[in-house]
């Protein structure tokens, strides 16, 4: 057996730019837990350690998986798609009913994190899905709780108005679905402790270090980075916005989307903590729905809207990280209509990235059932709720054990409808 290498040992080999995925012949092999086979440095690499990668990362090592993980910055960083200090967390999930095995996967996994860290991972508070009783925020929701028999409550527009206040000028046939299992989850916590835990269970790190290219070969995989080149069996490759780079193909769409916090108009008004004002998706109108939540820290009460035509497609290499006007045109304009309570010019103002799939789901498993690699991205702006619980999902794949839920709505080479995706 060869003895490990690290990647910067192995020095750089002349691959600074990025290419793509590079096949040769088709080969692979099951993995076993235990040391890599010979002439693999590994048995698999996770390339990118964002929401997707650094669980992945954790999940094959507590199986006993021999695994590297490769990231280009440093875990937690702020340039890609997981930072910004929150991310709703919802159970009773609009998007799919699939989803709410994942979610409660991910609740489960985050309470095992959190052992990790002494920073909160998972804060529930409960959360309220606001609209017409048509709207998709409503039936969706709702569709997700029959089919798991979830203890959602259902209020009318009354009873909406008696429990949060500061919700205004709602639209006709308004109601309220609130699911008690929602909340907020800490997306630079939860992705530093996972990183922590892949590394405490024997996982191989190399932050800053970029992966430049993957070849399939016979057998495995050559990983090229920055720092040298390595040989794994499978590769895992979690590069949210960068997807694309890597893997082409896969349909996606990263976009420039900018993240806003608002302070109450009034300074006395104490109504917009978190606990007072949590979790919330509102069809505001028949084209706009908000999201967010009261302050859950001194950034201050973080509202966004769904999409925004502002927001546009890009190079995550070349993100424009200025700020205009026409950065909060939109949010400033419904949070004005909506939530007259805050002031509609943001405090704060920060940039991320949102990777669009054609139809609004994630992208996970073996595009082309190729043995040698796997995908985790597509996030369409839901994806960090199940972060825990993707990560868990790329290791059952990778490891060749049945999956916990079934995953034919994500297959990377699944048939696509229409986008019709709008949460968050
Ligand atoms: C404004 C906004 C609000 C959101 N709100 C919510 C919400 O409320 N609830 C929710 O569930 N989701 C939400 N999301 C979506 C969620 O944040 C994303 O689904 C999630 O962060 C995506 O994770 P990822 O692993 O795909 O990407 P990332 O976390 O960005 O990870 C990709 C990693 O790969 C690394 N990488 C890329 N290329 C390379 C390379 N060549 N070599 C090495 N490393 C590389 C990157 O540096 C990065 O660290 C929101 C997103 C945005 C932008």
């Amino acid at each position: 057996m060869l003895p490990r290498r690290t990647a910067r040992e192995f020095g750089p080999r002349g691959h600074g730019g990025m290419g793509s995925i590079r096949c040769e012949r088709n080969a692979g092999q099951p993995l076993a837990a235990g040391t890599s086979a010979a002439g693999f440095d590994a048995d698999v690499a996770v390339v990118g350690l964002g929401a997707m990668g650094s669980h992945t990362a954790w999940r094959l090592a507590v199986r006993g998986i021999p695994v590297i993980g490769v990231e280009q910055f440093a875990p937690g960083h702020a340039l890609g798609s997981s930072a910004g200090k929150t991310r709703l967390f919802r159970v009773a999930c609009l998007e799919h009913a699939n989803l709410v095995t994942v979610a409660r996967r991910s609740r489960a996994l985050w309470q095992e994190l959190q052992a990790h860290t002494a920073d909160p991972i998972l804060q529930i508070t409960g959360g309220v899905m606001i609209g017409p009783a048509d709207s998709r925020v409503i039936t969706g929701t709702l569709a997700a709780a029959e089919a798991h028999g979830l203890a959602v409550e259902r209020w009318t527009r009354d009873q909406l108005v008696e429990r949060f206040p500061q919700h205004q000028n709602l639209a006709e046939g308004s109601v309220g679905v609130w699911d008690p299992e929602a909340g907020v989850v800490h997306p630079e916590a939860a992705i530093v402790a996972a990183v922590h835990a892949a590394r405490a269970a024997g996982a191989e790190i190399y932050p800053d270090t970029r992966v430049t290219a993957v070849d399939l070969v016979d057998g495995g995989a050559v990983v090229r980075t920055t720092a040298g080149s390595f040989t794994v069996r499978q590769v895992v490759v979690t590069t949210g916005a960068w997807l694309g780079k890597l893997v082409p193909g896969l349909g996606l769409t990263p976009m420039r989307t900018p993240m806003t916090w608002f302070d109450p108009a009034d300074p006395a008004d104490d109504s917009f903590t978190l606990d007072g004002f949590p979790v919330f998706i509102r069809a505001v109108d028949q084209d706009n729905w908000i999201w967010g939540h009261g302050a859950a820290d001194s950034n201050g009460v973080k509202i966004g809207p769904d999409h925004d035509d502002n927001f546009t497609a890009v190079d995550p290499d070349r993100v424009d990280r200025g700020i205009s006007a026409k950065d909060h045109a939109l949010v400033s304009e419904l949070v004005s209509k909506a939530l007259p309570g805050l002031n509609p010019i943001p405090v704060r103002i920060s940039m991320c990235m949102v990777t669009h799939s054609r139809d609004g789901q994630f992208v996970l498993g073996r595009p082309r059932a190729d043995p040698r690699l796997v995908v985790g991205g597509g996030d369409s702006g839901h994806a960090f709720k199940h972060a825990s619980g993707i990560g868990e999902l790329l290791a059952q794949i990778v490891a060749g054990e049945a999956t916990y839920v079934d995953t034919a709505f994500v297959d990377p080479d699944r048939p696509v409808a229409p986008d019709e995706s709008q949460a968050r």
